[in-house]
């Protein structure tokens, strides 16, 4: 998350060079809190009990801003996002993202096309209400300098000067790779609800979306295969409360005893496609294409495609 934030955060400083004199003049801010947002005690709290050092955390991501009216993603998922032992469905984050959409006029979810199986699947697009105003303009705008054939280079610099630049994130290409699309949830509250000075920063200086799980399939696919391992790991304890379980806990891990085949093989994520790393090019699976011909439509000028090293690590 901290990362993110800090990818968001260079953005907006190397494109505030590239803006017309007015922006420029723009201060760049470091500041991670606002002192008048009240902040949510239970989160504070849990990041306490989850982080065997509080060093792994970051004055970006050690607190989290309560707004009147916008849901956290606890209040919509019933958990903070990364409490141990728990995976969200696709069709919840859905729901937190229609949520969030629904409390503010800085959120939109896009409906992009429907995977193999069905699913719905979205871009949420976050900015300032201003420039939600704007979104379809500059979008027009991204376009044309994508490809500025027929345009002068004056007529290129306008328009650059008119248009703000958009930030893609997305999570959950692997379906295995689990933290990307739990991630995203927050960040996408932290973008709406937070008043801090780096967030409103970004905020106003940047077009930022998100899919939130690329192969939406795979994802559910993995958090039942999850989901049944602790199960088999616990019969005692079915989905624990947040913060229940002994942080740093492996849900890869059998239980002393389990049986051989515990909780399964890892499960066939794809409908057609089984495992495939070159799904990020194969756009003979629908859901690819449909992140494609969504891209032909807004030409974000960067996309950040999140992985992980580890399952589970971050
Ligand atoms: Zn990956």
């Amino acid at each position: 998350m901290a990362t993110l934030f800090s990818s968001l955060r260079r953005c907006a400083t190397a494109l505030a060079l590239t803006l017309p004199a007015g922006l420029q003049a723009q201060q760049v801010t470091l500041d991670t809190r606002d002192p008048n947002q009240k902040q949510d005690p239970t989160y504070e709290q849990s990041l306490r009990e989850w982080l065997a050092n509080p060093r792994h955390s970051s004055p970006l991501v050690d607190h989290l801003p309560l707004a009147p009216g916008i849901p956290t993603p606890r209040d919509v998922l019933g958990y903070h996002v990364g409490a141990p032992r728990i995976l969200t469905h696709y069709e919840k984050q859905l729901a937190y993202y229609r949520a969030l959409e629904k409390a503010s006029p800085r959120v939109k979810v896009e409906t992009i096309g429907r995977s193999d199986e069905g699913r719905e699947l979205v871009v949420v697009w976050i900015s300032s209400d201003a420039n939600m105003r704007q979104l379809a303009e500059n979008r027009k705008n991204l376009a044309r300098i994508a490809d500025p054939r027929g345009m002068t280079d004056a007529q290129v610099k306008t328009l650059l000067a008119q248009t703000k630049p958009h930030y893609h994130l997305m999570g959950g290409l692997h379906s295995g790779e689990t933290g990307p699309s739990e991630t995203l949830m927050e960040l996408a509250y932290r973008l709406t609800a937070e008043s801090s000075p780096i967030i409103n920063q970004i905020r106003e200086q940047l077009y930022v979306s998100i899919t939130p799980a690329a192969d939406a399939d795979g994802r559910d696919r993995n958090v039942d295969w999850f989901l049944r391992n602790q199960s088999m790991a616990r019969p005692v304890a079915s989905v624990p409360a947040a913060g229940a379980a002994a942080p740093g806990d492996s849900a890869r891990r059998p239980a002393t005893g389990a049986p051989a085949a515990f909780g399964g093989p890892l499960p066939y994520w794809g409908k057609y496609v089984y495992h495939d790393n070159n799904r990020d090019i194969n756009i003979k699976l629908v859901q690819m294409r449909a992140i494609v011909d969504w891209y032909f439509t807004a030409f974000p000028p960067i996309m950040h495609d999140l992985h992980e090293s580890l399952p589970l690590l971050y």
